[in-house]
Parts: C-alpha cells; structure tokens; sequence
C-alpha cells in the first residue's frame, strides 16, 4: 500500500483536496504569539458585519468559540448558515466534512471558509467513496443488491452522502440514527429475504442504535473491514446479518472504557455516567445516559445543583460545561487530557488569517462541493429531513 493510499495523512502532511483527510494548511499566519490576535478578530468581525456569519462547533476550543455567531453541533450550524442567506461569508469553525454540509445546505452566492484545510475527521477518513462502491459491489455479487440500504452517519464526506443519495440511502445524526434505520428497513420489507442495513463511517453508533434502540441483536450486525478481501465476512455472513457496519470509529469516543467508568463509581458515591453513543458498546451499556452533544448539554443544564456527572465526549465541550456549571461536579471520563487534534487545528492564528483574507477581499480555503455530488448529497440530506418526528441533531 502506498502513503497515498493510506486512509491517514499523518499529521495533516500532503494534499488531497477530494478528500475528507487533512491537508496542509499553506496560509501566511499571524504568530500565536501575537498579543493582539483577539483584537484583530474582533475588528475583522466588525469591519465584515453582516456579510460574514461564524458558525463554532461546541468541540472547538474556547479562543475560537468566542467569536461564533452561533454554537451548536454539525447539522445544527448547517442549517443555521443556510437561514442566513444574507451573509455571503460562513465561516465554518468545525472540521471540514462539516463545512461541506454548509456548503451543500447554503446558496450558491454564499462562500463557505474553513479557517485550517487541515482541520478534517479521522472517523469520515475511515470510509472513502472508493472502498465504498467496492463494498457495494461485492455485497451486489453476494446476491444482496435488492436487500440493502446505505444510511450514513452526518460524519462523513460529502461524496459519501452523494452515495448514499444515489443508491436510495439516507443521512442521520446521532439524534435520529433509529428513525433513519426504521426508515431503511421499511424501504425493504416486501423484499425476499428482508432488508440489511449498510451502515458508515461510525460501527459504534449503528450497533449502539441497532441494539440499544431497534431491538437488534449483536449477532444481527457484522463488522465490515474496508481493508480485508470481501470486508473480511463470508458470504453467509453478509445474507445472515441485519446490520452490516463499516469499521470505523471516532478516535476521541474510543478512548473511553469501562475501566475509568468502574473506578469513577467506586470513587464518587452516585457519580452520574453521560456519553455520547459514538463510545464502544460496553462503553454505552454502563452509562447512565446516552445521547448527542446537544442532549448531553441539556442533561447538564437540567441536572440538580451538586450532582455529579463524568462526560464521554470531546473535552473542549466537557471543560466549558464545567465552567458553565460550577454549581455541579463535573469531570472528563478519561485519565488523559485529549482533544480532538482534528477540531483543535482552527485556532486563533488561522482564525485571524482567514477573517483578514475576507477583508482584504481575498476569500481563502472554500471549501466547494462539486454541483454533482451537491445534487445527490442533497438527495440524502432531504429524505433525513423528511423523517417523522425526532430533531436532527448529531
Ligand atoms: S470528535 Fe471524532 S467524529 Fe468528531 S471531528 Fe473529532 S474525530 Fe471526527
């Protein structure tokens, strides 16, 4: 296998603009060192005023968070940008399969700008359009082509999507992942053998769902290895599975494990355990509480003044809770401090750099959605939105 063919650019190092990977960011940057960064934000802001719109995804540090217009997770800031068809700048504070949802959600007269091109996702890494339709192809050669739905995960690329779009699959978050696995089962209920649910990037947020909220079994879903002849199953075992998930995982919730959850209970009596589902399994299965960004955020603000909570999600939004809830016990459920690398590139340097380039009338990193995959994305996108009840949010 060639570096290139390798789903991680180590450190953000090379360029592949058609990918979701990170690539080098070649802007000419304030030093961090800079004392008067913020102050320059802050007069870029002004001197740009309607006509930029900074979106700031809760993972993102608070130096940059500071000067979003709007907070939230990815489908959330997506269609915030796509409500303000005035500002002809949205900046996108997030990583960049996030920013290609803004662009695909927004008009064509809006720009959408991420301040580092090497601000990228590991997970949406992990499922690439090429190791996709060679899935779909050998699980067509299995006899499976009529009994499959793709559901992606809002994590993903946005060729992904288009895919999904093109083969009479769906996008979900994490919000409404059973409604849209509900939605594709139903699309195959009159088909011989029953429907099969082709599930990416993120296996742990379909087994979660599939298990946890659909009733499903763990020996209903089989693990699908892009980098394995035929994914590694057998071909009885793509016809005996319901769910076929990809194996990807995020590199932040994967860190979590039951171990850190055990000590924390031992240590604070009544401790309440909050994670997000894209956490493993065994994970999931000790927590308390499971739920999106949003619900976790909500879990928090409603929770009783003293209570005690240990958080499994990204610690940028675990600290700011922490900070923003002082009348409650608030930990991180990890012995180790660790970020999101990814979500951590888009700081105040490259904030500055891409807010002064607006200024000066010079629009960098855009990130630009062919019109093809646009149109098919969209097509996704659209039969999510169509879903009965539920918010979408991931
Ligand atoms: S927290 Fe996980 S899913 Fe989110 S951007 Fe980082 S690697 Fe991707």
């Amino acid at each position: 296998m060639s570096l290139v063919d390798l789903p991680l650019l180590p450190l953000g190092k090379g360029r592949d603009l058609t990918a979701e990977r990170g690539v080098e960011c070649l802007g000419d940057l304030p030093a961090a060192s800079d004392p008067d960064l913020v102050a320059r934000a802050i007069a870029a802001k002004e001197a740009l005023g309607e006509r930029v719109f900074v979106l700031g995804h809760h993972y993102q540090r608070d130096e940059v968070i500071q000067f979003a217009d709007v907070t939230g997770d990815s489908f959330k800031l997506a269609r915030d940008a796509a409500a303000r068809p005035a500002a002809e700048f949205i900046v996108f504070c997030g990583v960049h399969f996030m920013a290609e949802s803004a662009d695909i959600l927004t008009s064509d007269d809006q720009a959408v700008i991420l301040p580092d091109l090497s601000a990228g996702c590991s997970m949406a890494d992990m499922a690439r359009l090429s190791q996709v339709e060679d899935a779909w192809d050998a699980m067509a050669a299995a006899g499976l082509q009529d009994n499959i739905v793709p559901v992606t995960y809002m994590n993903s690329s946005a060729d992904i999507k288009a895919f999904c779009g093109r083969n009479g699959g769906v996008v979900c978050t994490s919000s409404n992942a059973d409604v849209a696995l509900e939605w594709a089962f139903d699309q195959k209920a009159d088909v011989e053998g029953g429907g099969k649910v082709l599930f990416f990037p993120d296996q742990h947020l379909g087994r979660n769902t599939a298990v946890l909220k659909m009733g499903m079994t763990l020996d209903d879903c089989v693990v699908w290895n892009p980098l394995l002849p035929g994914g590694g199953l057998s071909v009885e075992q793509l016809q005996g599975a319901k769910m076929i998930l990809w194996k990807g995982h995020c590199s932040v919730h994967g860190r979590f494990t039951t171990d850190v959850i055990d000590e924390l209970r031992a240590k604070h009596e009544g401790i309440h355990i909050l994670v997000h589902p894209e956490c493993t399994h065994e994970v999931v299965l000790k927590a308390d509480l499971v739920g999106s960004t949003e619900f976790i955020i909500k879990t928090i603000e409603a929770a009783e003044p003293g209570s005690t909570w240990a958080i499994g999600t990204e610690l940028n939004l675990v600290q700011r809770l922490a900070d923003a809830h002082p009348d409650k016990n608030i930990v991180f459920l990890d012995r180790n401090v660790c970020y999101c690398s990814t979500m951590n590139r888009i700081d105040l340097p490259h904030f500055v750099w891409a807010m002064e380039s607006l200024v000066r009338g010079e629009v960098v990193n855009q990130i630009d959605v062919d019109d093809e995959t646009e149109a098919h994305a969209l097509v996704a996108l659209q039969r999510m939105l169509d879903l009965p009840g539920k918010s979408h949010r991931d």
